[in-house]
């Protein structure tokens, strides 16, 4: 480029040089270096013209060959066809990427949807269409929540919490399952992912029925049992010492079914039955209260020392029988794996974020690695000592159940030989003041 223009330089002092002279020669230079210079002007008006003229009939279609010119003229025509060239390549494929990311989305079973900023739907692919039965192009830029009406979809994407997905039925078809997944990107805009789970769904209904039916018809025949070893051991001297032992032992693991079986109806029951709209305004401390003095009873032969603190004025929107159930596991719990003689403690206080009731014991602890899996069904840390205790393994995956049926969850925080802490966290609309309370009906 340089050269060129260098070289371009160059000539023009040649050819100036050369004029002066010829004008000399003939006694008139200022005329000859002034018709030289409107020589020099025309000729770039006309490469200018061509260029116009070029770039004219280039604006809407391919970029066709530049004109040919020499020098610096040369170099300006190639240089623009070249930049026309790379802008038209790198728009190709752009354009064929999102051909592809179009093709490849259009070929998947999941939908896909783009919100604006605005809300708006942006673009989805042809499952979308079939699984929300959005219409190409009426339902572009209309708002999603006018397109899905569901109050738990309107819920959901108004909270704007994203990390768990949405369960829903399809709102043109009620027996496709659907699960939605939204990610925020970009400036405000969304990404919303639904996958159809009617089959998955289908199988855990299936195992969630299955285990409800077995626990309800094993309940009875358990029961007869138990009934009769009873009545037997009531009768010990009738019967020859020999089967003394055994039906005890009989009796005792009879007992154990019957507990497993209860535990297994009643996480059946939490997770098949849809919350209680009904909820009634629980006063925490007289629950607290009770469930303690269950505890003291259960643990009476280990004189261990319960505490309870807990402001009066607190209520609860919730179920009472599930949340007796929940607080009560986690105490006798406590009163179960702590030594005789120790100190268990129940405590309650709200906090900005919601309310936080606290079951403290000094009792053995519980190792970190076992923490994370605590409330999966039938996890026990110690088999044996959970079965002497008459632990079921279920009790904590009843506490967890619960807890998110409140909308709240299940903290646990130990360390060996110092003891542990079991925290009920419960979400703040969950709690009322005694005010509030009375205004409803008041229980518990
Ligand atoms: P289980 O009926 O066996 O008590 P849970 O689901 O209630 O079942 O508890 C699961 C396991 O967690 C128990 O087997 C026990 O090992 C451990 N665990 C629960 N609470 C405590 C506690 N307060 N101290 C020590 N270990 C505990």
């Amino acid at each position: 480029m340089i050269s060129d223009w260098q070289s371009a330089l160059k000539r023009l002092t040649l050819i100036f040089l050369a004029l002066l002279l010829a004008g000399w020669l003939i006694g008139a230079p200022a005329l000859v270096v002034l018709v030289g210079t409107i020589v020099y002007l025309i000729y770039h008006l006309r490469q200018l013209r061509r260029l116009y003229n070029w770039l004219r009939d280039n604006q809407n279609s391919e970029p066709s060959p530049p004109p040919e010119g020499r020098g610096i003229w040369g170099f300006v025509f190639d240089g623009i066809y070249l930049l026309q060239r790379r802008e038209r390549d790198a728009l190709t494929h752009l354009r064929s990427i999102i051909d592809k990311a179009q093709e490849s989305t259009g070929a998947l079973e999941m939908a896909v949807v783009m919100i604006s900023n605005k809300n708006g739907l942006e673009w989805w692919n042809p499952a979308a269409s079939r699984l929300l039965g959005f219409q190409s192009p009426k339902d572009r830029n209309q708002p999603v929540t006018n397109l899905i009406r569901e109050p738990q979809f309107i819920d959901y994407y108004g909270k704007g919490h994203f990390s768990s997905p949405l369960k829903l039925s399809s709102p043109v078809n009620p027996a496709l399952m659907l699960e939605f997944q939204i990610t925020s990107f970009g400036d405000g805009e969304r990404l919303m992912l639904v996958r159809d789970i009617s089959q998955l769904y289908r199988l855990e209904m299936m195992r969630k029925d299955f285990v409800g039916n077995v626990s309800h018809e094993l309940r009875t025949p358990i029961t007869v049992i138990t009934g009769y070893l009873e009545t037997m051991l009531d009768d010990r001297q009738s019967i020859a010492p020999r089967w003394s032992r055994p039906l005890e032992q009989m009796y005792q693991q009879s007992q154990r079914m019957e507990n497993i079986i209860r535990d297994l109806l009643t996480l059946s029951q939490l997770e098949t039955r849809s919350a209680s709209k009904q909820l009634s305004a629980v006063q925490l401390q007289s629950l607290l209260r009770e469930i303690k003095q269950d505890a003291e009873q259960v643990s009476q032969d280990k004189k261990q020392v319960f505490q309870l603190d807990c402001d009066p004025d607190i209520y609860i929107r919730g179920n009472i029988n599930e949340l007796y159930s929940a607080i009560s596991n986690l105490t006798i719990n406590a009163a179960k794996y702590t030594q005789a003689g120790g100190n268990i403690s129940l405590n309650a206080y709200t906090t900005r974020d919601g309310l936080t009731i606290k079951v403290t014991d000094n009792g053995p602890g519980i190792e970190a690695h076992h923490i994370p899996r605590l409330t999966e069904r039938f996890y026990r840390v110690d088999e044996s000592r959970s079965t002497d205790t008459g632990g079921t393994g279920l009790g904590l995956a009843i506490v967890k159940h619960v807890l998110a049926r409140h909308g709240g969850r299940l903290d646990i925080a130990s360390k060996i030989g110092d003891g542990s802490q079991f925290s009920c966290l419960l979400p703040a609309d969950r709690v009322l003041t005694a005010e509030q309370a009375n205004s409803r009906s008041p229980a518990g």
